[in-house]
């Protein structure tokens, strides 16, 4: 491992992950740093994301002890030398993380850079160096690691916002927001007239239900097992909506569009909606599928199937862009939220697990 340039050691506290499937445990640890490309951030809040479950669900003891968390919002206390886009007192949103120096970073397309997995899920620095390391826990998950008390980040993976916005409320634009929205915006380019259907109604589907209707796409079709989630669906945008427990999905969106719809959003990684995804496409249409797995083979000849990395969001552009959105009551993407004390971070897993909350924000100094 190679040493972080800073050597000063401060002690943050950071939620755990040292079984599979939990429990997180909250710890004080030493975190090294910043280094002169890095801001270190005091956390205020972070959102819980699918990929944070699934990252303990699928935990092994080779993975060693880690600190996930990856929509991350706070405040920046210290700057490194080389840092320029912000300041400390700034208000910062975390995103991924890209090197910035690839073909793709440098023509503008950070999903695609060529270390984005090493960069999002190897737990160090550019470098290779962890800040962590001192304590045996592995951090820089998406570079950010914000199941903790601070952070550390680079310019490419912050976003400075407004201080007038409560960061308990932007945190979860660094990953899941800004996925379903910029899937619909800057990745599908929906246009005004055009159909989509959205399979999951989480907070990855909703996102995309708002920038659907921003789109102006009709209809607008939301598929979930969820009574409550298809209801907020419908307030949200959707302008049908189909309970796939207990409807024919096929049926139903056959009858609302004969020929198919152009786009379909596979969010729920089930394998019966895979290949339906597929099906209720028209000729020429695009699906675009979320789940790790990624693009399920056979896919039909004259249809078109897209893997989405965070919609294709550029953080710095897109974020702001959705805050705008936010502020003109076009995508009331709060109405997703519930609020947590870091401390029950556990129990905000569970419940976004078990759909009793879309999605989950960990606030550090909530008092309940
Ligand atoms: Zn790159
Ligand atoms: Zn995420």
């Amino acid at each position: 491992m190679v040493r972080s340039q800073d050597n000063t050691i401060r002690k943050i506290r950071a939620a755990v992950v040292r079984k599979k499937d939990g429990p997180l445990k909250i710890e004080t640890l030493n975190m090294e740093g910043p280094q002169d490309t890095e801001a270190l951030i005091r956390t205020v809040a972070s959102g819980v994301c699918h990929t944070d479950i699934s990252m303990v669900h699928h935990w092994e003891t080779s993975d060693g002890p880690l600190v996930l968390g990856h929509e991350g919002a706070g405040i920046v206390e210290l700057v490194g030398k080389k840092v320029k886009a912000v300041r400390p007192g700034d208000h910062v949103v975390l995103s991924y993380q890209s090197c910035g120096t690839c073909r793709q970073c440098k023509s503008g397309r950070p999903t695609k850079c060529r270390r984005f997995y090493e960069l999002n899920f190897g737990f160090h620095r550019l470098d290779g160096s962890n800040a962590l390391e001192q304590s045996g826990v592995r951090g820089h998950f998406l570079g950010q690691s914000s199941f903790s008390s601070y952070m550390l980040a680079t310019e490419r993976n912050m976003v400075k916002v407004p201080k007038n916005l409560p960061l308990q409320i932007l945190a979860p634009l660094g990953c899941g927001i800004q996925t379903g929205a910029g899937t619909v915006l800057n990745m599908l380019h929906v246009q005004r007239g055009e159909s989509i259907a959205i399979f999951g109604t989480g907070a990855v589907g909703l996102a995309a239900v708002m920038a659907a209707r921003i789109a102006g796409a009709y209809p607008i079709i939301g598929a979930d097992i969820n009574p409550s989630r298809l209801k907020l669906a419908q307030e949200l945008g959707a302008t049908h909506v189909i309970n796939s427990r207990t409807a024919d999905v096929a049926s139903v969106v056959n009858k609302i569009k004969a020929c198919g719809v152009d786009f379909v959003l596979e969010i729920t990684g089930n394998t019966q909606m895979l290949q339906l995804a597929l099906d209720v496409l028209k000729k020429r249409g695009t699906a675009a599928f979320f789940t790790g797995d990624g693009i399920p083979d056979n896919i039909p000849r004259g249809k078109k199937a897209v893997a989405v990395i965070e919609g294709d969001s550029v953080p710095q552009l897109f974020i702001p862009q959705l805050i705008k959105l936010y502020r003109q009551g076009k995508f009331p993407f709060d109405r997703l939220i519930k609020f947590y004390n870091f401390r029950n971070i556990n129990r905000a897993m569970k419940d976004s697990l078990y759909g009793k909350t879309i999605k989950p924000v960990l606030c550090m100094d909530q008092k309940d």
